[in-house]
């Protein structure tokens, strides 16, 4: 699995794009933005696009979903808790001083358990409340695109709507830290890290 990173927005999110060698399938984990260079990546590997995978709903990682499917045709798939939130998104984004912007259509409403396929390669959805009720990671190969639930020795913000700090620490407990410590986190924002590394020094949890 080829995994390319991509630092998008004023909040710097990391967006990922994953594609099987074999199939020439790709996924985009997260899409804060249009990302101008994604057309020449994909050409670079003769891949098609074939799925956006949200981590969660929040305006930062969603934004740029509407011109991005548009573009390239991808099916997008989203938990089902987080409907509400990016239904009713309009009203934080006005609080925040910031405009509404295009709601993705979702093509897909996924759950726990979920299983997708980049050819043969499965892509495992693991559901992972607390920064928002419908954030989910996305287990392949030995990592965990985990969204923003745990970042380098830190944790998501559970202030922000959907979030709730008690289940945010109870996730990370029993839905990443039981995975193998060598697994790669890559996650939402700064810098990647692995279970064991945050089983350690995560003071958070
Ligand atoms: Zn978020």
């Amino acid at each position: 699995m080829i995994v390319r990173q991509f630092v998008v927005g004023f909040i710097a999110n990391n967006n990922y794009l994953l594609i099987d060698e074999e199939s020439k399938e790709a996924a985009l984990i997260d899409c804060t933005d249009y990302i101008s260079e994604l057309g020449s990546v994909l050409k670079e590997y003769d891949a098609k696009l074939k799925y956006i995978l949200l981590t969660h709903g929040h305006f930062d990682h969603i934004i740029g979903v509407p011109k991005t499917k548009r573009e390239f045709g991808a099916k997008v798939y989203m938990h089902k808790d987080d409907k509400d939130l990016v239904d009713e998104s309009d009203a934080f984004m006005l609080s925040v001083g910031m405009q509404p912007f295009e709601h993705p259509e979702i093509d897909k409403y996924i759950e726990e358990g979920e299983e997708i396929y980049l050819g043969k390669t499965k892509i495992d959805v693991i559901h992972l409340p607390g920064h928002t009720q419908g954030g989910v990671g996305y287990l392949v190969d030995g990592m965990m695109f985990s969204g923003d639930t745990v970042f380098l020795e830190s944790i998501g913000r559970t202030d922000l709507p959907g979030g709730n700090y008690e289940q945010l620490v109870k996730t990370i407990k029993d839905k990443v830290f039981t995975l193998d410590g060598d697994t790669i986190l890559y996650v939402g924002h700064g810098t990647n890290t692995t279970v064991e590394h945050e089983k350690k020094y995560n003071e958070f949890v």
